[in-house]
């Protein structure tokens, strides 16, 4: 379909949360269009054979329990334009030494019997989030706005606004609760000695709950192609291989989405904007970045105990001590020796994406912003730690480095992968205070990246979102 010659929307960018904002516009009858600089859509949801044909890998996001519960995604028909998941039968496995490895369930009272002596306080904490459902995370995943079930809300900030550290040794007695609830608390690329990390502890566990972690059939640009295709089919129009560099290059529009970093905004819209906002854009915090490495397998990742193959993410870093600093030492700047490292396996529950009888493996850690420290060593020393035998079963590695990440895909920045720090400071403010923070005070620009809220992820709700206050606009 031919581009319109005049538009009401130009999306800078097609992340999940570009497209987002694109279906949304899109299907509410603007003409859109969206301006990609790679030549492929899909920002972090691109597939690719990284290592040897066919094996198929995530170049960056791998495991969508935010992407199937997402209150947008969920709402499209997405099936219909080719997306399925594939679901494990365990979300998370978190493997200790010398004992079985923690596992998450859908069921929380199967998980908490894997908690011994901390199972109750388990169930306590999960089942009256869990009893709501779905529709919960619809007051999480967005702005900061008057929550639909408040004290539900309230019961959740109760906990959530303490440290993971501190959260988990009030609730729980022993290791077993106290790492696993680290594991996913540590996907907040925090310290979890910090503020408001509880929450993400708290919202990646109960995910485990309401979904088991999928992955995308085919791999992750499948998420991205059904999003395509749904824009497509409601008159929406895209353009590859064009990295804007000026808000002079854009094809006239009535409004304008980045689905890019906050430094990007300044570069190419800066003069458009006044020079205070500029300078609290030029304030943003990144945060650490991450060290990622995908593999071509002869066989699937020989784990210690069996049970870590049948789940989609495994948590390898051991204690909450161990965990804890890890992230502390990629916050401060410095490289842990023993990593925290985010497994994936999806070759175990999708065949597509690996040769008959071999296997793809997929794991990041977090580093310090804009490291060039190869960890190789010390994540695949990891892995062996808690899997004997794993550096046999190699055929072949690709790594990518926080510079790769950014020579990669421009927007992340430092190899900063969710859009910046999600701290207190910025959790709810990014990419800076404001009452819409999807606008900008140039009444055509709006920001609808992982900059805005609810932040990093495959969900869509910041372009959503976006999408949103620039339809008042454009209806104003
Ligand atoms: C290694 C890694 C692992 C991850 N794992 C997961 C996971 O398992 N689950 C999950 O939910 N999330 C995961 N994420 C996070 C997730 O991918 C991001 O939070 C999400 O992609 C952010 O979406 P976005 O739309 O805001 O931006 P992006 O996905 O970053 O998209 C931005 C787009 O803008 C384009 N662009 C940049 N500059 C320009 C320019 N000047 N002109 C035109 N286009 C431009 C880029 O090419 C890109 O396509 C992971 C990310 C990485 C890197």
């Amino acid at each position: 379909m031919q581009r319109p010659s005049s538009l009401d929307a130009v999306i800078v960018g097609s992340g999940p949360n570009g497209l987002a904002a694109a279906a949304l516009l899109a299907s509410s009858g603007c003409s859109v269009h969206v301006v990609e600089a790679h030549a492929e859509l899909g920002g972090g949801t691109r597939t690719a054979e990284l290592t040897l044909p066919g094996f198929l890998h995530d170049v960056c996001s791998a495991v969508h329990p935010l992407g199937e519960l997402s209150p947008y995604l969920r709402t499209l028909p997405l099936e219909q334009h080719g997306l399925r998941w594939a679901h494990p039968p365990l979300s998370v496995a978190h493997p200790l030494d010398g004992e079985p490895a923690v596992l998450l369930r859908r069921s929380v009272q199967d998980t908490a019997e894997g908690l011994g002596v901390d199972g109750r306080a388990w169930q306590r904490l999960m089942d009256p989030f869990v009893r709501l459902g779905a529709p919960f995370l619809d007051d999480l995943l967005g702005p900061l706005r008057i929550p639909s079930r408040p004290l539900s809300m309230a019961r959740f900030g109760f906990y959530g606004v303490r440290s993971a550290v501190g959260l988990t040794r009030g609730l729980f007695e022993q290791q077993r609760a106290r790492a696993v609830f680290a594991g996913c608390a540590a996907h907040a690329i925090l310290p979890l000695d910090m503020w408001m990390t509880g929450a993400v502890g708290l919202l990646f566990s109960l995910t485990t709950h309401l979904c088991d972690w999928p992955m995308a059939i085919g791999g992750s640009a499948a998420i991205s192609r059904a999003l395509e295709s749904y824009i497509r089919a409601h008159g929406g129009t895209f353009e590859t291989n064009k990295r804007i560099e000026s808000l002079a290059e854009l094809p006239e529009s009535r409004v304008v989405l980045f689905d890019l970093a906050p430094r990007q905004l300044i570069s190419i819209a800066g003069d458009a904007l006044p020079s205070g906002y500029v300078k609290r854009l030029s304030r943003y915090d990144y945060g650490p970045g991450v060290f990622k490495i995908d593999w071509a397998l002869s066989g699937p990742i020989p784990w210690r105990d069996p049970e870590c193959a049948r789940a989609s993410t495994v948590h390898v870093g051991g204690t909450v001590e161990e965990i804890a600093a890890s992230e502390r030492c990629a916050y401060n700047g410095e490289h842990s020796e023993r990593p925290f490292v985010l497994v994936t396996q999806q070759s175990h529950f999708d065949p597509s994406r690996a040769p008959e009888g071999k296997h793809t493996g997929y794991a990041y850690c977090h580093v310090p912003f804009g490291s060039t420290v190869d960890m190789t060593a010390r994540i695949e020393a990891q892995i062996e730690r808690f899997a004997p035998g794993f550096r046999d079963v190699i055929l072949a590695r690709a790594t990518h480095s926080p510079a790769d990440l950014e020579r990669y895909n421009p927007s992340f920045i430092g190899g900063v992968i969710a859009g910046g720090a999600a701290h207190i400071g910025q959790l709810f403010t990014r990419p800076v205070a404001r009452l819409d923070p999807y606008s900008t005070p140039n009444r055509r620009l709006f920001l609808c990246s992982a900059a805005t809220p609810p932040g990093g992820g495959v969900h869509g709700m910041c372009g959503y979102f976006a999408a949103k206050s620039a339809l008042k606009r454009l209806r104003a």
